[in-house]
């Protein structure tokens, strides 16, 4: 049994009330937490210990209806802090970490700061905005030459287009990156390796759950997180051993807001420590992305994982690409780095497409990103109180 997770999560209101009359006896009779019962929840009820051990307060980004509530305590910080910090990653003393993540109300950027302020290494806040476009960034790493770079891995193809196009040479100094934010197949992660010659480090986890796991040297997620409690579930939420596919259930120690059994409807698999060599002997868990994201196409059910692994295979890897689907047609866009492969090429890749789906899939070299915002100097715009302006300016404005 599981008493320490069923004691953290019984200190919120919510779960109080959600575990109340419901005998606790057997782990696998407590019901899970769904999504909708966290959006539902009132903020204050979530809240596993006093507002005054309250560090940081987030909520998810709510594109699927409301958002949801997410309480961080100081002692919950330290615990993200070290998620990264003491990785494979092992931020050091002397680090200068790029954070690109946005610092709005999500949580992953704040990790990446309070990785930093915990290790006592330096930190520097770029997120994607008009201000820090592409180029700002390549101009900022030149001049501060960081040797971290967190990133979302879509942002970090599209940076190497233009570091690319600029001829731009990547400083020494970086040593890692740090992905966040989307999944990254192991192709995917060799690709990143190699257009930007470091080690890639990948943070899975979520605003409502917190970091979960930072991957090893070979790119993996052994589950050796002591607050958290991970469990693989089929679609009748029986547990299910090595080697099958199943949803991740999460429980977290998380004192700000503790989870219990929380259905987190992401694809996994558990993999035995074995199938890496890097000499941690925790298991693997194998992340294929969530459930809604699963693809339809020619009557076989794709994960994201399932597709970035056949994209980043292909003989020539895009910048950026998307999948786009009516009914049984399927069409691919991509931008390239440089300029669009002629008819043949394009012809080549249809071919290499259909083969791995199974359908006919047509190739179309688009912008997905304008061309234009790629290398676009920074774009300041302040509000003026006082502006010189033309006679005719003044005409105009003047009543
Ligand atoms: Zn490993």
């Amino acid at each position: 049994m599981h008493h320490q997770f069923i004691e953290a999560a019984l200190r919120s209101p919510f779960y109080q009330k959600k575990l109340n009359g419901i005998s606790l006896d057997t782990w696998a009779d407590i019901p899970f937490t769904e999504k909708h019962e966290l959006r539902d929840a009132d903020s204050f009820s979530l809240l596993g210990t006093a507002v005054a051990d309250i560090a940081s307060y987030h909520e998810t980004s709510g594109t699927t209806g409301k958002p949801t509530s997410s309480w961080y305590s100081f002692r919950d910080v330290e615990n993200e802090s070290k998620l990264v910090s003491e990785s494979h990653l092992a931020l050091r003393r002397g680090d200068l970490l790029l954070n690109r993540l946005t610092f709005t109300v999500a949580v992953a950027s704040f990790i990446g700061l309070w990785a930093t302020q915990y290790t006592k290494c330096g930190h520097i806040s770029l997120a994607k905005s008009d201000v820090s476009t592409p180029v700002r960034v390549l101009d900022v790493i030149k001049r501060t030459q960081p040797t971290v770079l967190m990133e979302i891995p879509f942002q970090l193809e599209i940076l190497a287009g233009v570091k690319q196009r600029l001829g731009f040479q990547t400083p020494t100094s970086l040593r890692a990156l740090l992905a966040a934010g989307e999944l990254v197949s192991p192709s995917r992660r060799k690709w990143l390796q190699s257009l930007w010659k470091v080690p890639v480090y990948n943070l899975f986890g979520s605003t409502e759950t917190g970091g979960l796991v930072t991957s090893c040297h070979q790119g993996h997620f052994h589950l050796d997180n002591p607050t958290v409690l991970f469990e693989v579930v089929d679609d009748d939420g029986q547990p299910l051993g090595f080697e099958q596919r199943g949803q991740l259930v999460l429980s977290t120690l998380r004192q700000g807001m503790p989870l219990l059994r929380f259905a987190t409807h992401d694809i996994v698999e558990l993999k035995p420590a074995e199938i890496c060599t890097c000499g941690n002997s925790h298991p693997v868990l194998i992340h294929y992305g969530r459930q809604e994201d699963v693809t339809r196409i020619g009557g076989h059910s794709w994960t994201l994982y399932d597709l970035q692994e056949i994209v980043y295979n292909l003989p020539r890897i895009p910048m950026a690409w998307k999948f786009v689907l009516n009914k049984e047609s399927v069409a691919f866009l991509y931008q390239p780095f440089v300029e669009c492969e002629s008819q043949s090429e394009q012809d080549v890749l249809s071919a290499e497409l259909s083969a791995k789906l199974q359908v006919p899939v047509a190739v179309s070299c688009t912008e997905i990103v304008p061309q234009a915002s790629l290398l676009q100097q920074s774009n300041t715009t302040k509000f003026k109180y006082v502006s010189e302006v033309t006679d005719e300016e003044f005409a105009d404005k003047a009543i």
